[in-house]
């Protein structure tokens, strides 16, 4: 019998990782409620899954915080230099055929 190790599902009632993942997010973005902060904070004591998840999360966010700058360069086209783009638009013209 093959098992997944996913737990997700085990026992009734339980708040679901991806409702947990959600919780997440929202509490850099709105704060939560104490009943869904109590809820989040349940399901982190017993799924490492989340835990790890909140943990990336928290230091994504974290980084956003401190360096605005570097973030933003990231999704930029300005930290390219010209031979840098030049090379990437050889890569994508040489896959197209
Ligand atoms: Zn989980």
């Amino acid at each position: 019998m093959k098992t997944t190790g996913f737990s997700e599902a085990k026992g009734k009632g339980m708040f679901s990782c991806k409702k947990a993942s959600h919780l997440i997010s929202a509490s850099l973005d709105r704060g939560l409620t104490a009943g869904e902060r109590f809820s989040l904070r349940f399901h982190l004591a017993i799924c490492g899954m989340c835990r790890n998840f909140r943990k990336h999360v928290y230091f994504l966010h974290d980084m956003k915080d401190q360096w605005p700058t570097a973030a933003d360069s990231l999704h930029s086209d300005e930290s390219l230099t010209d031979e840098a783009r030049e090379r990437i638009q050889n890569e994508i013209n040489r896959t197209d055929h």
